[in-house]
């Protein structure tokens, strides 16, 4: 399940494949948005479902 993403700065919605949630959301703290480049803070529920992702 792909995760979607909305920039705190352009409003527009970044599609994150679940790898990439997998590998670097679990242990990044921001993650670029694909449309103005921004960095949005990944929010800690989904830290904790990357987590969760990464340990199964
Ligand atoms: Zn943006």
């Amino acid at each position: 399940m792909d995760y979607l993403m909305f920039c705190n700065y352009c409003c527009k919605p970044s599609k994150i494949p679940t790898y990439i949630v997998r590998e670097y959301f679990s242990m990044a703290s921001h993650a670029f948005c694909q449309h103005c480049d921004e960095p949005n803070e990944i929010p800690q529920q989904v830290q904790y479902e990357a987590m969760k992702l990464k340990g199964e």
